[in-house]
């Protein structure tokens, strides 16, 4: 009996059946590059969804959470920390508004904390996208689309209207005077990397202004400079009131963050919200770190320069329909529903993606992947097509 067989044995032995049987088990990591237990490597383009900004092992990282976890590991909430409350105001300047942070352990977490943020408005209706995916915890869950991940959990908390993502016309005749916040991915992550019609963004801001509602962006996947900006929100220049945070933001520790900008940063009172573990100041040291790295290895103009040229070599297949995404943020149309099959011929050819749909590739690639993985991807990408195809 292989070693992967008695892995696969134990794991199914032992974990709750939520993900399915792992493809392997990987054992190492090294910037962009993975290992499995039999010594293969990989090229990780989907970076722990979206999470390792900096691949694995940045010494950036190492550095940071190892001096706080030898200085002070964890606290509570009683007292503060120096890497909190630097963190909250790092996150305020990069999301360029006045406000305050809430920090969480994920991104589910950090809806949580929005959702209920929103009901101190005195309005519970919400306004949410369909093919949104905002975590599985029940309030993010009920701001989820996908049928197949409410159902079994129904009832789920109420007030939620669904309209078609990037519809504005629709948006409009949702959102009334009773509608506490619209909440929008501003790039769709689980549903495969799908960008909004140009303009939605801010016919949203208008919307929710006319109707007193807050404008609410989960930008846990495309935030933390994946997109090439801090927020990707920013390519249109919309400041929203609430923005969610996670995935990147701790560089693979985890933590995740919502901002209330505005009149939103103030709707907490005390014993309104709470949680034992957020904030604590090895997790904000790291995210400190990752965000002190993206800045001075000037890794967002990295990922604009390196993530036109990924995209533009990847649509250069007759079997690509089209690239959609900024930066490293990279969804994939395929003209045919193959997905899956790509996804198996880019793990045997040593890269990982992830079949997001039936029909769409995505890679969320750390933010330092280099200029050679990306060719070599590239590279392999007509043969990786020949074999899903065949
Ligand atoms: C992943 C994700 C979440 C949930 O984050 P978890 O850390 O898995 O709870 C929420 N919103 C978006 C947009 C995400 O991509």
């Amino acid at each position: 009996m292989s070693s992967t067989d008695d892995y696969t044995r134990r794991y199914q032995g032992a974990l709750m059946n939520t993900f399915g049987t792992p493809k392997s088990v990987l054992t190492r990591g090294h910037g962009a590059h993975v290992w499995d237990e039999d010594g293969s490597e990989y090229v990780d383009l989907l970076g722990g969804i979206a999470v390792n900004a900096l691949g694995h092992g940045h010494p950036a990282v190492v550095e940071a959470v190892t001096t706080q976890l030898q200085t002070l590991g964890h606290i509570s909430n009683f007292f503060a920390s120096e890497p909190q409350i630097e963190l909250a105001e790092k996150l305020l300047s990069i999301a360029g508004a006045d406000g305050k942070v809430f920090f969480a352990n994920s991104g589910t977490e950090a809806n949580e904390a929005a959702f209920k943020l929103t009901r101190r408005t005195g309005r519970t209706h919400l306004v949410a996208m369909t093919g949104s995916f905002h975590g599985r915890t029940m309030g993010s869950l009920a701001l989820t689309s996908k049928e197949a991940y409410r159902t079994p959990f129904e009832p789920l908390p109420g007030d939620v209207t669904f309209v078609p993502y990037g519809d504005a016309d629709a948006l409009a005749a949702a959102v009334t005077d009773e509608t506490a916040a619209i909440v929008i991915e501003p790039i769709q992550g689980e549903a495969g990397v799908v960008v909004p019609p140009e303009g939605f963004l801010t016919a949203a801001r208008r919307i929710a202004d006319e109707h007193g509602a807050l404008l609410w962006f989960d930008e846990i996947q495309s935030g933390m400079g994946r997109t090439g900006r801090w927020l990707a929100s920013q390519a249109e220049g919309v400041t929203p009131d609430i923005v969610t945070l996670a995935k990147g933001l701790g560089g693979g520790f985890p933590i995740g963050a919502c901002l209330g900008l505005g009149r939103a940063a103030s709707l907490f009172e005390p014993g309104n919200h709470g949680t034992t573990f957020g904030g604590n100041p090895v997790a904000c040291a790291a995210a400190l770190a990752v965000i002190r790295t993206i800045e001075e290895d000037g890794l967002l103009e990295h990922v604009t320069v390196l993530g036109h040229k990924l995209r533009d070599g990847l649509a250069a297949d007759p079997r690509v329909a089209e690239v959609a995404g900024e930066g490293l943020f990279v969804g994939i149309v395929l003209t045919e529903q193959k997905a899956a099959e790509v996804a198996a011929a880019a793990l045997k050819a040593g890269f990982i993606v992830n079949n997001a749909t039936t029909g769409r590739v995505r890679l969320a690639p750390p933010l330092v992947l280099t200029a050679d993985d990306a060719e070599a991807f590239l590279a392999a990408w007509p043969r990786i097509l020949d074999e899903a195809w065949s």
